[in-house]
């Protein structure tokens, strides 16, 4: 099947919006931007083997390879929009073309991101998703501007996606719930939306917690404490793991999605009834300290606690 025939499928299946003024199939895409916003462009690449297990369905590929590039605007409380998708297939394969898609489209149904050009071409198995939002000037969230005394937060629960990446590397029964974190994000753009306005700096959790809020706190200059037993865990990890595994999994294991943010005190009320608005219920796991770069971790008797190593090697990043 050559490569304008997949296009082809593709196009047949995209949906489009009234700001689409040319979507698939010229040589470049047109986008009407509403007066008065600022757009927010990011983009993400997944490698097999790389950032997802070789067995990965394609509906899962997907449906990640999306999902990921909206954890990305979501981080910086933009509305998505459009996107773009750049496919690298071994042969050209229609159906898992039509795979990818069934979870793509999905994903971007539900967030009504209008797929609107890319590129296909033959290599190893690789996807780069450009995603395109939308943000009121001034209006976005950034990794730079949390303050000493700030709390920080975590939406929803940490550690699952480690988790299955564990059982599966150790070649053990993969727990579903564990594997569907893995497998299908959910990126968290209502919950970036809501905070707009509210935090003072956020990131979204792709590479670990501990990493993650060590951009946080480079780029706003300062630290971070935070206390291990706060961390919001599901039931499914802490069924299939210790105790200090799922610590571990919680602070260095990547792909978990969710939102890491820090806000003054004042605004607790604000983010708890706006994350809960949201489906997205927010956990304070800490504060902001004037240790610049240093992330202290105690446990709930205020015991200091260590991961046993940070960087915990994951598909993330
Ligand atoms: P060109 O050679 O001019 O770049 P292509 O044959 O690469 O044209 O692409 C033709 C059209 O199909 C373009 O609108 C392009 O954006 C779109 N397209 C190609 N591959 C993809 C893809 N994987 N997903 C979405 N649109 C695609
Ligand atoms: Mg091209």
């Amino acid at each position: 099947m050559p490569e304008f025939d997949l296009i082809a499928r593709i196009q047949a299946r995209a949906a489009s919006r009234g700001d689409v003024v040319l979507g698939i199939g010229d040589d470049a895409a047109i986008l009407r931007m509403p007066p008065g916003r600022d757009l927010v462009v990011a983009m993400d690449t997944l490698n097999s083997g790389v950032h997802f297990p070789e067995d990965t369905a394609p509906a899962d590929i997907g449906w990640k390879s999306l999902a990921v590039n909206l954890s990305d605007l979501a981080a910086m409380a933009a509305t998505p929009a459009w996107c773009t998708l750049s496919l690298s297939l071994p042969q050209p394969d229609a159906a898992w073309v039509d795979g990818f898609l069934d979870g793509f489209l999905a994903l971007a149904t539900q967030h009504e991101v209008a797929l609107v050009g890319g590129d296909t071409t033959r290599g190893p198995l690789s996807v780069c998703v450009t995603v395109h939002g939308l943000v009121e000037p001034r209006g976005a969230l950034r990794r730079k501007g949390a303050r000493v005394d700030d709390d920080v937060w975590v939406t929803g629960t940490l550690g699952d996606a480690a988790g299955a990446l564990r059982q599966w590397q150790a070649g053990e029964a993969i727990t579903p719930a564990l594997r569907a974190r893995l497998d299908r994000p959910m990126p968290r753009v209502a919950a970036g939306r809501a905070l707009a306005g509210i935090a003072s700096a956020c990131i979204d959790v792709s590479d670990g917690l501990l990493a993650d809020l060590g951009h946080v706190c480079r780029a706003s200059r300062i630290g971070a404490v935070l206390d291990v037993d706060a961390l919001p865990a599901s039931e499914a990890l802490r069924r299939a793991f210790d105790r200090r595994t799922v610590r571990t999994l919680q602070s260095g294991g990547g792909d978990d999605y969710e939102l890491c943010f820090t806000a003054p005190k004042t605004a607790r009320l604000a983010i708890e009834s706006a994350s809960l608005a949201c489906g997205a219920p927010a956990t304070r796991i800490g504060r902001i300290t004037a240790d610049a770069g240093e992330i202290a971790l105690h446990d709930a008797q205020g015991v200091a606690w260590s991961p046993p190593r940070r960087g915990y090697e994951h598909f993330g990043g």
